[in-house]
């Protein structure tokens, strides 16, 4: 089959990669690959501390995805030679006062009912693992399952692993239109002139937030069908990359996730020593940083862990997440040869593989006599009712 994705965020990529992989033939298309939300992206691969109650749905996804991300990463550095980030560090979540604590226990009790792994830790257990924790502190809980990649990592590698498959390529360019055509779609990128247009079977959409709104109009994409609605809005994230100096210890290890007052905030560290402080959630449009949104982090964090008032502040980025009504994913079929995978909100590392591997399902396999490889995760074909991409048409 001839596949063309829209969008090389960590989404498409992921996509691309399984497709070209399986002996498909891989069109790219994307100007700024892994420049969206991607690029800001903590990576936590969260499938127990992210669960609340109202997304119960996507444990469909984020179990099987979780459980795949180790050969995926694995495949990923086999096939390129480049690392993923990924390391199995688990999860600390920690509470800043009593009120804090008791939502914690609420959650941990929705996520063991849900069947996940989460254990009540007491504050010095905590400690032990993480000496840079605040000395006072009112609980703490541990998710030893719980997973971390660097996305900016992963999405190098699976565009070096799309771009040496011998039918995969990349074109730098926007999508600007689909046409139906030959029993496929053709797609125009750029200018769209003839030299312009790609054919293809099956066409995804991984458009991430794209432009915000709900039809092909807004998306900034003609020809998809008029009655689909697309309700993607961008749900800005602002996130800071620190690192220690000569006069601070790096963090042990783990992912520190804490309630401050009522809010979230985590200490993500990677093996390199960077240290990620994340993330706000913001519907007020705008791109750049917010300056009360990296003062709240800055603040929260730091009472959780004041060593890092010692470490050098690298980066503050802002990135908007594709979220939905539901904050559930669109993935699976709009038209024939036209497949929806985008929404993902606030998991779209965690369910990349997920989608990879659903996305494949639904093209089938190639003709090409390649060995196949068993999909990236297990999915339950019934679990992925929830995601139809038609559920707000
Ligand atoms: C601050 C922050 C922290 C996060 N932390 C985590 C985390 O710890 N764990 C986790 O699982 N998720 C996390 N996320 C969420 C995750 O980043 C997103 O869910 C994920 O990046 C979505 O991937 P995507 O490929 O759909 O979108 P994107 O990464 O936004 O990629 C979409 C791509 O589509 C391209 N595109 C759009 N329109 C067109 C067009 N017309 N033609 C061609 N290309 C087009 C864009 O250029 C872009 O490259 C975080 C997000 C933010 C903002």
């Amino acid at each position: 089959m001839q596949c063309t994705i829209i969008g090389a965020g960590i989404i498409g990529l992921s996509i691309g990669w399984e497709l070209a992989r399986s002996g498909h033939t891989v069109t790219l298309v994307d100007p700024e690959p892994a420049g969206g939300a991607t690029h800001a992206a903590a990576g936590m691969l969260a499938a127990v501390t992210e669960f609340h109650r109202q997304e119960a749905d996507l444990l469909a996804l984020s179990v099987p995805s979780a459980a795949g991300w180790p050969q995926w990463a694995r495949d990923l550095e086999a096939a390129t030679g480049l690392g993923t980030g990924y390391a199995s560090p688990g999860t600390l979540v920690v509470a800043a006062d009593a009120a804090d604590r008791e939502a914690l226990a609420d959650l941990a009790a929705a996520q063991r009912a849900a069947g996940l792994r989460i254990g009540e830790l007491g504050t010095a257990a905590a400690r032990a693992a993480e000496p840079l924790l605040a000395p006072r502190l009112a609980g703490a809980f541990s998710a030893p399952g719980d997973a971390q990649a660097d996305p900016r990592r992963t999405a190098r590698a699976l565009l070096g692993a799309v771009e040496a498959e011998p039918r995969a390529r990349v074109l730098r360019q926007r999508a600007t239109a689909v046409v139906p055509c030959r029993g496929g779609w053709s797609v125009q990128v750029g200018t769209g002139g003839p030299e312009n247009r790609v054919w293809a079977d099956e066409v995804v959409l991984a458009t991430g937030v794209g432009r915000p709104g709900y039809g092909s109009a807004e998306l900034g994409i003609g020809g998809l069908p008029e009655r689909w609605r697309r309700p993607v809005r961008p749900i800005h994230g602002d996130v800071m990359r620190l690192r220690p100096t000569s006069a601070s210890w790096p963090p042990a290890g783990p992912t520190v996730r804490a309630l401050v007052d009522g809010q979230g905030v985590y200490i993500l560290p990677r093996s390199d020593g960077e240290v990620v402080v994340g993330a706000t959630e913001r519907e007020d449009l705008q791109d750049g940083v917010s300056v009360e949104g990296a003062h709240r982090l800055l603040r929260d964090a730091l009472r959780v862990m004041p060593a890092l008032g010692r470490f050098e502040l690298l980066e503050a980025t802002a990135r908007a997440r594709p979220g939905t009504p539901d904050n559930l994913p669109l993935l699976g079929r709009i038209a024939p040869g036209l497949i929806a995978a985008t929404g993902f909100h606030r998991h779209g590392v965690l369910l990349s593989v997920a989608a990879a591997a659903a996305v494949s399902a639904l093209v089938g396999p190639a003709t090409t006599g390649r060995p196949r490889h068993p999909p990236p995760a297990a999915l339950d074909p019934h679990g992925l009712d929830p995601f139809d991409p038609w559920r707000f048409s």
